[in-house]
């Protein structure tokens, strides 16, 4: 019996789609202050308004969820007018929408009308008792090749821009009904929080440490008190290991941190999570030790994805406590999710027991990241390879048709 269900809008041709982006007028939809402000100037309006006017479109977008500029009513019927013939507030394209049983949201969006290079890219919704977390991607692929990781075998088509990556969370607020005045879905599970969405963390597609200014900016969108108003403490960006901008992060963006580690020895990180040939682990604890802000109350999050064999003794598992000694840590285990074509499995469940026993003991808690959303793969970069893989089994079969 199948668990999952579709509830994607139709995929328009990619041809068709691409023609309707280059002729949209740009949307306004995942925009800071400054690219508004700039918008305004383009339309007219002077200089010494513009913040005001910022301001009130500002709580229109994100505050109240605004998808037109009609309903503006403290904004002159002469600006919006211009507003609405120049720009949109147009979200990225939904082109496919799936929901896990277990409530698991997926959507596979394309940029917003308007994008002069369109692109594909992927968010997760994770609803949990108490929380709701929104995944979200900041490339289209990724240029390093974790070994492990579907997203590194897509190449680095491009990042992508502030707007596409607040994008996700208006997409995603839309279709949980989180504006003022909205009706939250009832097709599947949602926490008992007030807000849907009480989390975001930087753990789709992508390394974005590689997107610094522009994850930087839709972040301080996501965080900015007037509209979205998501806490620095409840945004988590996720890294491979960039080691030179983790700093700058916590000094200009300053959300939580968490750390890809995956392995306790170079030899095997530089395999696994190929940038420790360039950023070993020394550096790389270095770099967590001096994180603005780290404290008690504010811990780095380690994951460890458990691959069977390869990183899951109970010896890596005391190495993990050794390294983690000085830090205010967290550690993450997550059950390696398989996908087409890779060549390892997940750890078995009792030894991914066993080596949460030995981190518990030692003080940490270790929370085992229960698999969610399966029935969807919603795995790091894989509803984007499905789509991808569909779109080139059409095309096989449509040569062999030619051909026969
Ligand atoms: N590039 C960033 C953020 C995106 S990946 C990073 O690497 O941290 C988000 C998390 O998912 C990372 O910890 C990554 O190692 C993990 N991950 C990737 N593929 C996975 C898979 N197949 N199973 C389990 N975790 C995976
Ligand atoms: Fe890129 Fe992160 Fe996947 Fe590594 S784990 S390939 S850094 S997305």
């Amino acid at each position: 019996m199948s668990t999952v269900a579709d509830i994607a809008r139709p995929a328009k041709p990619a041809l068709a789609a691409s023609q309707e982006n280059s002729g949209a007028a740009p949307s306004l939809a995942g925009a800071g202050r400054a690219e508004i402000a700039r918008a305004l100037g383009d339309l007219g309006v002077p200089e010494n308004q513009r913040r005001m006017r910022v301001a009130q479109l500002w709580q229109w977008i994100y505050g109240r969820g605004a998808t037109g500029f009609d309903d503006m009513s403290n904004v002159g019927k002469e600006l919006r007018g211009a507003l609405g013939d120049h720009f949109s507030l147009a979200r990225p394209q939904i082109v496919s929408a799936q929901l896990s049983a277990d409530g698991t949201r997926k959507w596979l969006l394309r940029s917003q009308p308007g994008t002069s290079a369109p692109a594909e890219f992927e968010c997760v919704y994770i609803p949990e008792e108490d929380r709701g977390t929104l995944c979200i991607s900041s490339q289209v692929g990724c240029s390093l090749t974790c070994s492990f990781c579907h997203t590194g075998t897509q190449r680095l088509l491009r990042n992508l821009t502030a707007a596409e990556v607040a994008g996700q969370i208006l997409v995603a607020r839309d279709a949980l009904g989180e504006w003022p005045g909205a009706e939250r879905p009832t097709d599947g599970a949602l926490p008992l929080a007030p807000r849907a969405i009480t989390n975001i963390v930087l753990m789709g597609m992508g390394e974005p440490l590689h997107n610094f200014d522009n994850v930087r900016d839709a972040m301080a969108t996501a965080s900015d008190n007037e509209g979205l108003g998501y806490s620095k403490r409840r945004i988590t960006l996720s890294t491979s290991g960039v080691v030179p901008q983790i700093a700058r992060w916590g000094a200009e963006a300053g959300t939580m941190l968490a750390i890809s580690l995956h392995a306790v020895r170079d030899e095997l990180r530089d395999e696994l999570v190929p940038i420790n040939r360039k950023h070993p682990i020394r550096d790389l604890l270095a770099a967590c030790r001096a994180y603005p802000g780290v404290s008690n109350a504010r811990r780095i999050t380690f994951e460890y994805v458990m691959l069977d064999g390869i990183n899951d003794s109970d010896a890596d598992a005391r190495e993990l406590v050794r390294l983690m000694a000085g830090i205010p840590a967290k550690i993450n285990l997550i059950p390696f999710n398989p996908w087409p074509g890779t060549a390892y499995d997940c750890s078995p469940w009792d030894r991914i027991e066993a080596f949460a026993e030995i981190i518990n003991r030692a003080g940490y808690s270790s929370p085992v990241r229960s698999p969610r959303g399966r029935d969807i793969m919603a795995a790091c970069g894989q509803l984007k390879s499905a789509s991808e893989r569909q779109a080139s089994e059409v095309k096989a079969s449509k040569a062999g048709a030619k051909s026969s």
